[in-house]
């Protein structure tokens, strides 16, 4: 598989599935979470509530439709809340394991993700885009681009050269 990056919003990315930093709930959010249903619309919160009734764990992943994207399906995550003191590296690891499982069932080519925990939940940057590197090149999968979007330069900047090492 090819981990490369790009930088941009993730719900234009022209993938056969996006992944979604989502929360517990699954009912939405902010962050990619809010771009990713108000870009794929009503279809996608829909699919939540029928196939998430009960949300998803933290570390976990799930699919649903895209709605209204460019991509397919959207995998579902949930990583851990350093904030709230969630440090376990492993939860974050199992958020990319678990979405190429998910990929690899759904038979989805090229995955796009978010630098999932880098955001609201507080991840250390440099360490989520580490996790997120080192698992998706280690983990064996049917997927043939895992692209990792860098929503600003900076971020952009700092996941090409962690690519290089
Ligand atoms: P979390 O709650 O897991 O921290 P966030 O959505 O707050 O998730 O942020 C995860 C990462 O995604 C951050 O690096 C943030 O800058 C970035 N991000 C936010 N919106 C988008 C978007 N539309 N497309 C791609 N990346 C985004």
């Amino acid at each position: 598989m090819q981990v490369t990056v790009v930088q941009g919003d993730i719900t234009v990315q022209d993938v056969d599935a996006v992944v979604n930093a989502a929360n517990r709930r699954m009912r939405g959010g902010g962050g990619v979470d809010g771009a990713i249903h108000a870009a794929g619309g009503p279809e996608v919160l829909e699919d939540c509530r029928r196939r998430f009734p009960d949300g998803l764990a933290t570390g976990a992943a799930g699919w649903t439709t895209a709605g209204r994207m460019p991509a397919r399906w959207v995998i579902h995550v949930v990583g851990p809340n350093w904030n709230r003191g969630e440090r376990d590296r492993s939860l974050l690891v199992s958020c990319y394991t678990g979405a190429l499982a998910v990929a690899d069932e759904l038979g989805a080519r090229s995955v796009a993700f978010p630098l999932v925990s880098a955001g609201v939940y507080g991840w250390p940057r440099e360490d989520a885009i580490r996790a997120a590197i080192d698992t998706l090149r280690a983990t064996p999968t049917g997927v043939e681009e895992a692209r990792i979007v860098a929503y600003g330069r900076s971020a952009l900047d700092e996941v090409a050269s962690a690519l290089g090492d």
